[in-house]
Order: C-alpha cells, then sequence, then structure tokens
C-alpha cells in the first residue's frame, strides 16, 4: 500500500509554511523536494566519510570512491540498465546532452545532416544542437504536436530521411505531461541506424524506466527532479555510440598518461568524467533513487496517475481555466492560462499567497511556447507527496484568482 502521509512525513520541508499557510508544493517539473534520507546521507558524506575520489591511496579517498562508484550501478538498476559502464556521472541533463552534442554528434556527423526534435523539447534539448547548426551547417527539422498535446510516434519516424543522423526527443514534457512512445521511435530509428536521445529529465522521476526494453542510445537525467541534490545527474550512452564518442572535457580522472606531446584516456565511462565530480551530490542522488526504488516506481506511478486524473477532473470543471494538452498518455503535470487579461506571473503570485507554489513562464520550452501561440503559462506540477487534497486547495486559490481578474 502507498501511505502517502507517511511519504510526506519523511520529506522534513513539507511540514513548513509559506505566507502562513501549510507548503503545496507543485513547482516538482522544476526542481523536487528532498527526503530526510538523502539530507542525511549528504550530512554524513561530509562529515563522516569526505575526501576526493579516485586519487588517494588513503582510508577516507578510497571509502568516498567506494560510496561515489556505487551510484553508477544504482543508476543502471533504476533505468534498467544492464552495464553500469554504460553511464556516465555527470551534473544533470544540460551536461549529459551537451556531451553528446560536442563529443558524439561534432564527432559523427557531417554538414547538411539531420537532427530531428518535437516542437516541446526543453531547451536543454535544443540549444546544444542550435550549436551544431551554427557551426558545423546541420539541420534541424522540428516535428509539431497534435491539437491535444500529443506527440505522434509516427510523425517522428516519419520525419526521418537520408540524411537524419539522429532523433532527440523527450520522454515526457515537462510544460504538457504528454508521455511520448520512445520505444517506437528506437526500434524504427534502429532499422535505419539513426541514434536516438531520449531527454528522460521528467519521465524517470514519475514512471518506471527500462533503457533495455525502450533500446535508444543516449538517455539523460537529472538528480534534482529525482529528489536527489541540484548538480547530479547521469546518462546512459550505448557501448557502440561511447566507442564513437570523443572526451567533450579534458582534465584530471579522465586521463592515463599525460605527456608533452600527447596523453592516453582512461576507459570508458571515466574517460567522459573530467575533474573534480560532484562527489557528495552523486552520493546524494544515490540514496535518492535507492529511496524511490524501495517505494516503489510502480507504486508512485499509480498514485500519480490518481492525482493526474483526479486533478484533470477538477480542472476541467473550470471553464474559464485553459489547460494546455490534454494527451491521453500524460503525467500530473498541468500548464495553463485564464481567460482574461491576468499573466501568468500575477496567478501564480495569488497562488503563492495561499502558500501554493507553481512555476510560471516559459518552461525553457520557446518553441512549444511558439506553438501555442501563448507567452506564458502557470505549471502545476505533482510529484510522489503530493494529495488530492492539495489539488483541492489549488482549485480552490485559481477561483480566487479568477475573481479577482474577472
Ligand atoms: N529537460 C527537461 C524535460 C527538463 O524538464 C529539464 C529541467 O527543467 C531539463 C531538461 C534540464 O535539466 P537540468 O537543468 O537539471 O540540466
Amino acid at each position: 500500500m502507498y501511505d502517502v502521509d507517511q511519504i510526506r512525513a519523511e520529506f522534513p520541508i513539507l511540514s513548513r509554511e509559506v505566507n502562513g499557510k501549510p507548503l503545496v508544493y507543485l513547482d516538482n517539473g522544476a526542481s523536487a523536494q528532498k527526503p530526510k534520507v538523502v539530507i542525511d546521507a549528504i550530512t554524513r558524506a561530509y562529515s563522516e566519510e569526505y575526501a576526493n575520489v579516485h586519487r588517494g591511496l588513503h582510508y577516507l579517498s578510497n571509502l568516498a570512491t567506494e560510496r561515489y562508484e556505487a551510484v553508477r550501478g544504482t543508476v543502471a538498476r533504476f533505468l534498467g540498465v544492464r552495464d553500469e559502464n554504460e553511464i556516465v556521472l555527470n551534473s544533470g541533463t544540460t551536461e549529459g546532452i551537451n556531451m553528446v552534442a560536442y563529443g558524439w554528434a561534432m564527432e559523427m556527423l557531417q554538414p547538411g545532416d539531420e537532427i530531428i526534435l518535437s516542437v516541446m523539447e526543453h531547451h536543454a534539448n535544443i540549444v546544444p544542437w542550435h550549436f551544431l547548426r551554427e557551426r558545423m551547417g546541420i539541420h534541424l527539422k522540428w516535428v509539431e504536436t497534435a491539437a491535444d498535446g500529443s506527440l505522434d510516434a509516427q510523425a517522428v519516424i516519419d520525419a526521418i530521411g537520408p540524411r537524419t543522423r539522429l532523433v532527440a526527443v523527450t520522454h515526457m514534457s515537462n510544460v504538457l505531461g504528454t508521455v511520448v512512445d520512445v520505444t517506437a521511435i528506437s526500434a524504427a530509428a534502429r532499422d535505419r541506424d539513426v541514434a536516438v536521445l531520449i531527454d528522460g529529465s521528467q519521465a524517470a522521476v514519475h514512471m518506471p524506466v527500462c533503457i533495455d526494453d525502450i533500446g535508444c542510445d543516449f538517455y539523460a537525467v537529472t538528480g534534482h527532479k529525482l529528489y536527489g541534490p541540484s548538480g547530479s545527474g547521469a546518462i546512459f550512452v550505448r557501448k557502440e555510440r561511447m566507442q564513437e564518442m570523443r572526451p567533450f572535457m579534458g582534465g584530471g580522472d579522465m586521463i592515463r598518461e599525460v605527456h608533452r606531446d600527447f596523453v592516453t584516456y582512461n576507459d570508458a565511462p571515466m574517460k567522459f568524467e573530467a575533474g573534480t565530480p560532484g562527489i557528495v551530490q552523486t552520493i546524494g542522488l544515490g540514496t535518492a533513487l535507492d529511496y524511490m526504488m524501495a517505494t516503489g516506481m510502480d507504486k508512485i506511478a499509480a498514485h500519480e496517475k490518481d492525482l493526474c486524473c483526479y486533478a484533470r477532473s477538477r480542472l476541467d470543471g473550470l471553464n474559464w481555466l485553459n489547460v494546455q494538452g490534454q494527451a491521453k498518455d500524460k503525467g500530473a503535470i498541468f500548464s495553463f492560462t485564464l481567460d482574461g487579461a491576468a499573466h501568468a506571473h500575477d496567478i501564480s503570485t495569488i497562488l503563492d499567497k495561499r502558500g501554493v507554489a507553481v512555476r510560471a513562464g516559459q518552461h525553457c520550452a520557446g518553441p512549444l511556447m511558439e506553438h501555442l501561440g501563448v507567452s506564458a503559462t502557470c505549471r502545476a506540477s505533482f510529484g510522489m507527496y503530493n494529495t488530492r487534497s492539495e489539488v483541492d486547495v489549488l482549485v480552490d486559490a485559481l477561483e480566487l484568482a479568477h475573481e479577482l481578474f474577472a
């Protein structure tokens, strides 16, 4: 059984008030709160087990290395990857996708080659590809979302042409909550010898992910959304792609020998992890993933599905609220605007007065905002600790905002 009250009790921040009201934290799409086990793991790492990793031969360095390296296996288990050496540890999705752009795509693509993107990508899965467009003459081909906010996998597959080298799409939209059939896209792309990068920043938080089943080449996640520390993350890189990829950052740890006239590199995945990493952040990420797996990803997904259905029915009852994206397969992320002139920022300020934390703005999704024809939206994004009664508080606060702006 999923005891949400017990789970809430494990997140210290959830018991605080904001503006004199109990906190209703609905900004999980931006960053999630941390359970006590993660906070304790960070404290323990700094107060008892800290030293640099992979370097010293002393006790603490060996212990920190052991704790840090164990996370590679934890991430592999969490993402359904058999070989933990296909996991590169990093600071988050932005770094992961940039590594693929600089380290793999710059090596493998030629001017005039094509990368397919959907219009609902986060800037982290757009801007690195613009770098390649600007610097190498790579062509970006965009696939639109349907009117209900879904992304038709077949439309993505049909967009693959003779010059396509990479399909880079999100697994779950951070604005609409739309879930994409990345397994179908990966299978079709593989048949055509096209690589697939999946931005799993949102999906991996809300549903079980098995990369072995998906069959993609790259899958990026970010720790701070996974109830772990900011500055932590990981990317899966299929072994064959790792062999094609060059390190995009040079420095300590990623080399074997350095001489005046040549260097030799460490084995993968260390070869792609230059410099002192986010040691404690990564250890905290491992604890967060263990926590999610112990809770059960199926159970988290089922709880959030219930919240999603409930929120959908309540928000649908507000005929002055325009919810963007109503795809059938959708996570508990709701972006909306209100009829009338109220700006998303004003709405979120009113919600904040009621203790309700949502995000307002473009959500790092400029092309999607253009596609939807809106300048900004409010976004309520749910997590493993949210409840139906918090949906009710959100709806009450929205009604207040509507009254004020009507
Ligand atoms: N991709 C998606 C879908 C996101 O929601 C985010 C974060 O908002 C990112 C990428 C970027 O993640 P980070 O800033 O942690 O690197």
